[in-house]
């Protein structure tokens, strides 16, 4: 089969949740057998997340090769089982500078360099993944980020536009809206989902798929008012109302024809409805898992996105474990030694969250000593692994001024220190330790025994500073164990404390690589000890 391209785009509002729905196409095309792969283009300047606050875009994510992505590709992950890669991550910044770089070489012999046709061709290069001919997917589905009418993403929808005449029946543009709900009318809307419609095709581009995102049911004849007012086939006219969790919606949007009305635009035969067993066995664990698991998310993110990989990642694991996730945020930068007890009360377990820098610490350092001297579940990654290896060092150890380099370049105890080879280092974007590295389990470790007795993984990181070998020996002595080493580079990447019920932290981030139907080991092993 030659490949098809599927693009989303959204209007009307941000945040309708445009990566669930490009997720939960790619699923359902899965399903039916097609080979698929999922990307994400983003109108900002930005060459990638990496530099960006969380606050402004929620947590970054990471890929097996090394790449600092748009956190929807979390979710293309999470419900694909695909790997991604850094080709599946696009953002303007990227686009340009490419595009500039080969203009400074002298590539384009004196022309002079525009938006249109050099950034769009270079925007459709990537679109059409010509680095990548032998891929042979079945189905590339683009998801353009922003909303439609943004000055930012012209060129996008220009690319778009042109490929969709090129492509023909190859290419399938899907459009999601929003119907707004007027409680004093008692009545839904459809003018802004005409409006966004007119929109596009202001830029030359007629939807084939529309998807309304509603919070109540659209009867048909709301739906047949959308489809002739928007030149779109009433199968064509999608809804996907509000669902009590996102991995009802591939199921949802089955149900409501999304997966067939594309096969049929593009020509393809739609043939039976695939069963999806798997996902549907995971659906009935989940909406059969109500006894509640409380969890608390130390961390300085007050904002729902920030660690969205880790709490999906707590949300799979307990389905699995036959509970329901509740998650607590406790905000580090508000805990002390006296009021630790207080904000911890009630929590089966806490996960001690990643980040940069020194705001919030020293509350992640004693909500770690807390939990150690109480026994009570704790899963450190990344900087929260950082804080448990110096909070044991200050109060086990006896080193009062253990500390990280990164907060305190010239502690005397550099417990967690900078790593070699990014001493040298100036430029931040893109420089960190990234993407996928093996490590070597300890025989008879936690960590051992909830991986299945491998003796090798493989999990993905983003970090600069490193547990210090030199302080090792006395860690093993003392009762923390570096059970999980780098077997090239020799750095630590797991430590445990084996007399605890369960005390563990990683200097990767696991929480990458949890899918729908393949939770997270050490995730699934954490919630089992919360909940007994
Ligand atoms: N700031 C720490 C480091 O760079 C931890 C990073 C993280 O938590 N992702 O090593």
């Amino acid at each position: 089969m030659k490949t098809n391209y599927i693009f989303v785009t959204g209007g009307v509002v941000s945040s309708l949740g445009k990566g669930i729905i490009s997720a939960s196409i790619g699923k359902l095309l899965q399903a039916r057998g097609y080979k698929v792969t999922i990307q994400k283009f983003d109108p900002y300047i930005n060459i990638d997340p990496g530099t960006l606050n969380p606050y402004e875009h929620g947590e970054c994510y990471v890929t097996e090769d090394g790449f600092e992505t748009d956190l929807d590709l979390g979710h293309y992950e999470r419900f694909t089982g695909i790997h991604t890669t850094r080709n599946n991550s696009i953002t303007t910044g990227r686009i340009y500078k490419t595009v500039i770089d080969r203009e400074r070489h002298g590539d384009y012999l004196g022309k002079t360099i525009q938006v249109v046709p050099h950034i769009t061709d270079e925007i459709k290069r990537r679109m059409l993944r010509e680095d990548e001919q032998g891929e042979d997917w079945d189905f590339v589905i683009t998801e353009v980020g922003g909303t439609i009418g943004d000055i930012e993403s012209a060129p996008f929808m220009e690319a778009i536009r042109q490929l969709r005449w090129q492509l023909g029946r190859s290419a399938v543009c899907v459009h999601l809206t929003y119907v707004p709900y007027l409680k004093a009318a008692d009545e839904l809307k459809t003018k802004p989902t005409q409006h966004s419609v007119k929109e596009l095709q202001g830029m030359g581009i007629q939807p084939d798929i529309l998807v309304l995102r509603t919070e109540r049911h659209l009867d048909d004849s709301m739906r047949m008012k959308v489809a002739s007012f928007c030149n779109v086939d009433l199968e064509c006219v999608v809804q996907s109302e509000d669902m009590p969790s996102i991995y009802e919606v591939p199921v949802n949007m089955q149900h409501q024809g999304l997966d067939a009305a594309i096969m049929r635009k593009i020509g393809i035969p739609v043939g039976e409805t695939p069963a999806m067993k798997a996902w549907r066995d995971f659906l009935e664990k989940q909406r059969n898992a109500t006894h509640e698991v409380h969890i608390g998310l130390v961390g300085k993110y007050d904002l729902q996105d920030a660690y969205k990989s880790i709490r999906e990642s707590l949300n799979l694991a307990s389905i699995y474990n036959d509970v329901k996730a509740k998650l607590h945020f406790v905000n580090s930068e508000e805990i002390t030694k006296e009021n630790v007890a207080e904000k911890l009360e009630g929590l089966q377990g806490i996960v001690v969250c990643p980040g940069f820098g020194q705001r919030g610490i020293e509350g992640k350092i004693i909500a770690a000593e807390y939990t150690r001297t109480h026994d009570i579940p704790t899963f450190g990654i990344c900087l929260g692994m950082q804080m448990m290896v110096i909070e044991f060092a200050r109060n086990v150890l006896g080193y009062k001024d253990a500390n990280s380099a990164e907060m305190n370049p010239d502690t005397p105890h550099n417990v967690i220190d900078i790593m070699e080879e990014q001493k040298s280092i100036t430029q931040m974007g893109g420089t960190m330790r990234l993407g996928a590295y093996e490590c070597e389990l300890r025989e008879g470790s936690r960590v051992y025994e909830a991986y299945s007795e491998k003796e090798l993984i493989s999990e993905r990181h983003r970090h600069r500073y490193e547990f210090n070998n030199q302080y090792k020996e006395e860690y093993e002595k003392a009762g923390m164990k570096c059970v999980g080493i780098n077997p090239k580079a020799n750095l630590v990447e797991i430590v445990e404390i084996p007399e605890k019920k369960w005390y563990i932290g990683t200097q990767f981030h696991p929480e990458y690589s949890s899918t729908v139907l393949n939770p997270h080991p050490l995730f699934m092993s954490f919630i089992k000890a919360c909940i007994n």
